[in-house]
């Protein structure tokens, strides 16, 4: 079971992706992670990506890449994987087919949980914390029961900087752009399920479960 997560910020990739893992027991290979246990490690490579890091610079494909090798060749991979946050760019894409080809595998299913991006936008733009007591809350998921007060402590309700709607809108817009080259790429390879995200966690996992039943 070869996975790849695809989604976009909002979409509720990260609590899918703890499902997916719990239910298959397939490891989950984010690109962060990956990077701390190679750095961690101290590989070759997470010497590497580290001295880009350090400089707040781009880790280089290659350098990615090939943590990505590393980490897919682990044993705890062979009965399969999701990889989430990686591939983010077409020719990351192709690097995984050569490499996957390599090892004798190849990817089952590009899962990408699809939300129109004006649901995005309300969820992503919709949370408020309390300056008091930093308690949260979202405006359409879990509202206080004062507009703009806090239910625990009274205090004022603020919006984050990152949470206003023309950030939000931007970083919707550039996750977009990267993301529809990809989304091509896997559509033509025949990989790609659109899964609609547009509905309660437990029916977006169940089609997501329906879909992955089929490879057993
Ligand atoms: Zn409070």
């Amino acid at each position: 079971m070869n996975l790849v997560l695809m989604g976009l910020p909002g979409a509720g990739k990260g609590t899918q992706a703890e499902k997916i893992v719990a239910k298959y027991n397939i490891p989950h290979i984010s690109t962060g992670d990956m990077f701390r246990s190679a750095i961690k490690e101290g590989t070759e490579l997470g010497i590497k990506a580290k001295s880009f890091m350090d400089k707040g610079a781009l880790v280089p494909d290659e350098v990615t890449i090939g943590i990505v090798r590393e980490r897919l060749s682990k044993e705890d991979c062979e009965k399969g994987f999701l990889l989430d946050g990686f591939p983010r760019t077409v020719a990351q894409a192709e690097a995984l087919e050569y490499m996957l080809a390599d090892l004798g595998k190849k990817i089952d299913y590009v899962i990408n949980i699809d939300v129109d991006s004006d649901i995005l936008m309300e969820r992503l733009t919709g949370r408020r914390i309390c300056k008091n007591c930093g308690a949260t809350y979202h405006l359409v998921f879990n509202p206080p029961s004062q507009e703009g007060i806090c239910d625990r402590c009274g205090g004022e309700l603020y919006q984050r900087a990152d949470d206003n709607a023309d950030t939000v809108q931007n970083r919707l817009d550039v996750n977009i752009q990267q993301t529809k080259p990809l989304l091509n790429f896997y559509e033509e390879k025949g990989y790609l399920r659109n899964i609609n995200g547009q509905q309660d966690i437990n029916i977006v996992f169940t089609a997501i479960d329906e879909l992955l039943g089929g490879l057993q």
